[in-house]
């Protein structure tokens, strides 16, 4: 196509002219997303498209995306900056020109509705489209919902909005939210389409297609349960809902009230609150392009190693395994291979995805086989004798290579000492099942190199996980502060409380668990034993809970012995109060002297939440952690903090400073010995 004159409407959208149709572009790097200078550029393309004669027709284009979605920060902002989205879209409906969107890459939130409110859309195969509103704690608010419910129905449009569902728009499928899929020159197509095209055809004036009796209801009913009826869902089933009754201008005027009052509610800010500190921490420890994987040697094929060996394997590493055992690691190799294949046969997996791990994953008798890895992750036994036999062995195997540890409470700085090049060792601390969980805590020891940094964090990015920094410190971020407010509601147990109560107080916040169905299921047994390993170290003067190491002396690990914090029965994982466990919290009370209370759910949550903060404040300022926002992550991606509070740090910012103090200082006086109390005013700097 010849080079044509580039006229800059604002500093991000310009505008070409090819004979009789004007192309209007939204260039704003670097994902093409919305602003206020996009919204007043195209504004301005369109009120240009009206005033000249000449042009028939208008084509809206983007980038490598169409429009990605919405700048994030602007939502922070009470008032939005005009013009706004609602505007511009009502500005293309009411031009008498059509106008061709010419999707690409993706087209997501305010770029769909953007897309939506233009008569035609063709896109280049590839692509995507979704609102992604619903993720973010809100609903779309120019449109979304009114003109998606006139091209896929009420009950698909619940499910596309509510489950921020992306659609890949390929050439061979039939798409209703585009007219037309195309590959090859995305303007040339778009440009001969409007020429094509037969005046204007307003999404907002079609009719909303009817769907099969009862199908709007179970698409309502599914998408608030899915989502244990968070306000916004419930909000976006209503606006779809109003659709069908209301005319356009009133739903439509619904739907951005709607929008309105949650994008500035406290949920959302939350769930921002987290989008922004992923957002910082990739900023912070981006790895550097040179870092190459292609093959992971993992030691130990037990629960944690089976589970990282099968991540690795299943993002295109090459994974080898090795255990001392190899009966059982062939074993464990088989129970992988029966989980893929299970699976795929619920269509969990695609036949690719599980071939992937098939294939990559394998399983060595001999330890030399190991050799030729850029990554060697230890998850032996949790004993520093045996860790620091397997690292020095891996040394010597691969001398240089970059050796990492998934240790979850050990001391990597000693372990690194059974080293020539303790430089090489890093901590990287999985969450089971290693395979699903979405975070990895990556820990720097004092020797541990930028390269050995460098090569976790690579492999974190391939894994696909958050992978947050931390450095050395009994149980390091995440279990440190879980250790703390664990210990908290064990003590609360012996001043008044119950298991079922402290659990409910934290699912009531939204936590996917309570301390005691976690330690059910995971069985009470480890912590028990680190208990023991630090009796020696424990000063005397401490309040020490002693009703968890009753329960393990009398062989009540919790699931796997069908008791522990509750009783389960055969085959069950439902946990029932357990009038035995409760007898015994009560005589223990007794013995130490301690005359019980009654807890209200909410003094058993701000306990919980005060000793979080207390104990995050103090990762902080021991620089365990790199930034508050790091924590929020952690907790809310390794620990069943619900999302939609933003983390601990987000929990404090909305809470009055004073309070919480007087509450930290309640807590000292009942933890009494040994309580260090921090700064929580750090959390919110
Ligand atoms: P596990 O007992 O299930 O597996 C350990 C495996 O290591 C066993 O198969 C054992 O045969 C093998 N092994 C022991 N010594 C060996 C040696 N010298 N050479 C080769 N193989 C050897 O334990 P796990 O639960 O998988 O935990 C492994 C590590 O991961 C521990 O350090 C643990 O603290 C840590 N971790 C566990 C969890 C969890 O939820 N289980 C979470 C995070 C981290």
């Amino acid at each position: 196509m010849q080079q044509l004159e580039r006229e800059a409407l604002s500093s991000v959208v310009d505008y070409t002219v090819h004979e009789d149709v004007a192309v209007v572009r939204i260039d704003n790097p670097p994902v093409n997303a919305s602003s206020a200078e996009v919204r007043l550029g195209v504004m301005q393309g369109i009120q240009k498209v009206a005033a000249e004669p000449g042009i028939k027709a208008m084509v809206l284009i983007g980038t490598k995306n169409f429009v990605s979605g919405s700048d994030l920060k602007e939502f922070s902002i009470t008032q939005l900056p005009e013009p706004e989205l609602p505007a511009v879209i009502s500005a293309l409906e009411e031009l008498e020109k059509p106008v061709v969107a010419a999707l690409s890459g993706a087209t997501l939130g305010g770029g769909l509705e953007l897309a939506l409110g233009c008569d035609y859309r063709i896109a280049l195969a590839g692509g995507i489209v979704g609102l992604p509103e619903t993720s973010l704690g809100m609903i779309p608010g120019a449109g979304g919902t009114q003109r998606v419910l006139r091209l896929l129905g009420p009950a698909q449009t619940i499910s596309f909005v509510c489950g921020a569902q992306r659609h890949v728009l390929e050439m061979e499928q039939g798409h209703k939210l585009v007219d037309r899929v195309v590959s090859g020159d995305l303007l040339e197509e778009a440009i001969r389409f409007a020429r094509e095209a037969h005046g204007k055809r307003i999404v907002l004036n079609e009719p909303v297609p009817a769907d099969e009796p009862g199908a709007v209801e179970k698409a309502a009913a599914a998408a608030i349960a899915k989502s244990k009826g968070r306000p916004h869902i419930i909000s976006a089933v209503g606006a779809i809902i109003a659709g069908t009754a209301l005319d356009p201008v009133k739903a439509l005027a619904h739907e951005r009230a709607e929008f309105t009052r949650l994008r500035n509610g406290t949920e959302a800010g939350a769930l921002r609150h987290q989008f922004f500190a992923q957002k910082s921490l990739a900023k912070a420890h981006r790895p550097p392009s040179e870092i190459y994987l292609q093959r992971v040697s993992i030691i130990g094929a037990g629960t944690m190693g089976m589970g990282i060996a099968r991540a690795f394997a299943a993002s295109g590493l090459q994974t080898t395994v090795f255990d001392a055992n190899e009966q059982a690691a062939r074993q464990a190799l088989e129970r992988v291979h029966a989980d893929v294949q299970r699976e795929q046969d619920k269509g969990r997996l695609s036949a690719a995805e599980a071939e992937l791990i098939r294939e990559n994953l394998l399983v060595v008798s001999d330890f030399a086989q190991l050799a030729g890895s850029q990554l060697y992750l230890e998850a032996v036994f949790e004993d520093m004798a045996v860790k620091q036999e397997v690292l020095a062995d891996l040394e010597s195997l691969a001398d240089g290579a970059v050796l990492a540890t998934n240790t979850s409470y050990l001391d990597i700085n000693q372990m690194a000492q059974a080293l020539k090049r303790p430089e090489n060792l890093v901590g990287m601390h999985f969450f089971s099942p290693a395979f699903r969980t979405s975070v990895v805590e990556i820990v720097r020891a004092d020797a541990t190199s930028q390269h050995a940094l460098d090569t976790v964090f690579a492999a974190g990015k391939l894994l696909r996980k958050t992978a947050v920094p931390a450095k050395v410190c009994d149980g390091f971020i995440g279990n440190r502060i879980y250790n703390a407010y664990r210990r908290q509601c064990e003590l609360m147990l012996e001043e008044g409380a119950l298991p079922y109560q402290i659990d409910r107080a934290l699912t009531g916040f939204g936590f996917a668990m309570g301390p005691f169905a976690v330690a059910d299921m995971s069985g009470l047994d480890i912590a028990w034993r680190m208990r023991r390993s630090k009796d020696g170290t424990r000063d005397a003067r401490e309040r020490y809970p002693s009703v968890a190491d009753q329960l393990c002396e009398a062989g009540n690990f919790g699931q796997k012995t069908g008791s522990g914090w509750y009783t389960y029965a055969e085959g069950s994982y439902r946990g029932e109060r357990s009038p035995k466990v409760e007898q015994l919290i009560i005589e223990t009370s007794e013995a130490k002297g301690i005359e019980r209370r009654s807890f209200t759910d909410q003094q058993i949550l701000r306990r919980v939440l005060v000793s979080m903060a207390n104990e995050a404040s103090l990762v902080l300022a021991d620089g365990i952690a790199e930034r508050a926002s790091d924590i929020d992550l952690m907790l809310v991606l390794g620990y069943g903090f619900p999302a939609y509070r933003g983390g601990i740090s987000y929990w404090v910012a909305n809470e009055p400073l004073e309070q919480l103090q007087r509450e930290q200082a309640e807590l000292a006086e009942a933890s009494g010995y040994g309580f260090v109390s921090g700064d929580l005013g750090l959390l919110v700097k």
